[in-house]
């Protein structure tokens, strides 16, 4: 098993990475001398592999759990669903010393984070995240919350979880396409902070796509590294954690005008990180060679580097990027790349350019 730390003085926490953690989860549990009584959260396909053997370890260690079940996928990530939630945890007098444990994707991990924070006016919270994604970004940082109809993550909090158990076990049910989208954000990790890791992405991904252990636990964990340094210096996005938005200007422009049904996230800043990529060669000098490597990269882990838009798709698009919450007076921000290994922040950069660059 490997431990990161996430430096962040007294709400410090650690991330567990290894295979059959979940087994273990009552123990590592009881190691953090909370509350005897937990409600689990999930969702209903992650429920149907590992619900039982969660609350089994649990109950072993003594704690009593209830169990809170959610409809999969991001439509689930609503007020309505944590209304449920808090209900549930009344019924059955969930009080200030029991804790909330997210057993899930970034859906369920943002959902529980935000009942977390806001029960009780906060009670404890331990992640057990079941995708890569979730593994090496969401359960990273503490940002958490839910969706409104006018728009994605709206309504949260910073919220720190006490533990995160990331159980390499878990991503064998993962269907293949989600997994393949979480190393969009493991290569993202790579180009803006870690030149040495891209390296070994190209040099180590068909293991990595086989889920070799020593590969993947190794990978996962330098990820987490590069995300605890990166919210240690800057939790609450004042500045230096700017640069994990690479991509996701664009990425979340194409999610929203897709109606979020089209692009998983990991697909959207696969264009999005290849975009800016293209961008970044015009305005910031990135050798075209790191543009070219970038894309071989992609293209190996199965993800997509560009995309075609007609003129209606276009106008929406420019839109979409403007309303995002990372505009500031208007302005639209963009994290480009000097080189594989360096971003620079706060970029401008004019619609066209935005338009020419989608394409591969
Ligand atoms: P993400 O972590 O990518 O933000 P979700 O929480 O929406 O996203 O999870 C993606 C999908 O994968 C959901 O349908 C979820 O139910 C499912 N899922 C999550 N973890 C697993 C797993 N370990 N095995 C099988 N399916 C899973
Ligand atoms: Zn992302």
């Amino acid at each position: 098993m490997r431990t990161v730390k996430v430096p962040l003085s007294d709400r410090s926490y650690p991330i567990r990475i290894g295979k059959g953690l979940l087994s273990d989860l009552g123990n590592h549990c009881a190691r953090l001398g909370l509350g005897n009584s937990c409600a689990l959260i999930t969702d209903t396909n992650v429920s149907r592999h590992y619900r039982k053997a969660a609350l089994q370890s649990l109950k072993t260690h003594g704690f009593k759990a209830i169990s809170i079940c959610l409809p999969p996928g991001e439509k689930a990530k609503t007020l309505k669903n944590v209304q449920r939630c808090f209900t549930l945890l009344a019924k059955h007098r969930m009080e200030r010393g029991s804790f909330i444990l997210a057993l899930g994707g970034g859906v369920v991990g943002d959902l529980a984070g935000f009942v977390a924070a806001t029960h009780l006016r906060g009670v404890s919270f331990v992640q057990v995240p079941t995708t890569l994604l979730a593994q090496v970004d969401s359960s990273v940082g503490g940002k958490v919350g839910v969706n409104l109809p006018e728009g994605k993550n709206l309504v949260g909090a910073f919220y720190q979880p006490k533990l995160v158990v990331c159980d390499l076990d878990t991503l064998q049910t993962l269907p293949i396409r989600e997994f393949r989208a979480g190393l969009a954000e493991v290569i993202k990790y790579g180009i803006i902070y870690d030149a040495k890791l891209f390296g070994q992405l190209e040099r180590k991904m068909p293991q990595l796509m086989a889920q070799d252990t020593s590969v993947l636990s190794a990978t996962i964990a330098r990820c987490c590294r590069i995300k605890a340094e990166v919210v240690g210096y800057d939790e609450k996005e004042e500045g230096l954690r700017a640069i994990l938005n690479f991509g996701h200007t664009i990425g979340h422009g194409l999610e929203a005008i897709s109606g979020y049904g089209k692009y998983l996230h990991g697909e959207a800043i696969s264009i999005g990180q290849m975009a800016a990529a293209r961008i970044s060669r015009v305005l910031c000098g990135m050798p075209a060679a790191d543009v070219d490597r970038m894309a071989a990269l992609f293209v190996r882990a199965g993800l997509p580097t560009g995309v075609k838009l007609n003129k209606t798709q276009t106008r929406r698009l420019l839109a979409a990027i403007k309303l995002d919450k990372k505009v500031e007076g208007g302005k639209v921000k963009f994290v480009l790349a000097k080189r594989i290994g360096k971003v620079i922040t706060s970029q401008k950069v004019p619609d066209e350019l935005v338009l020419q660059s989608l394409l591969d």
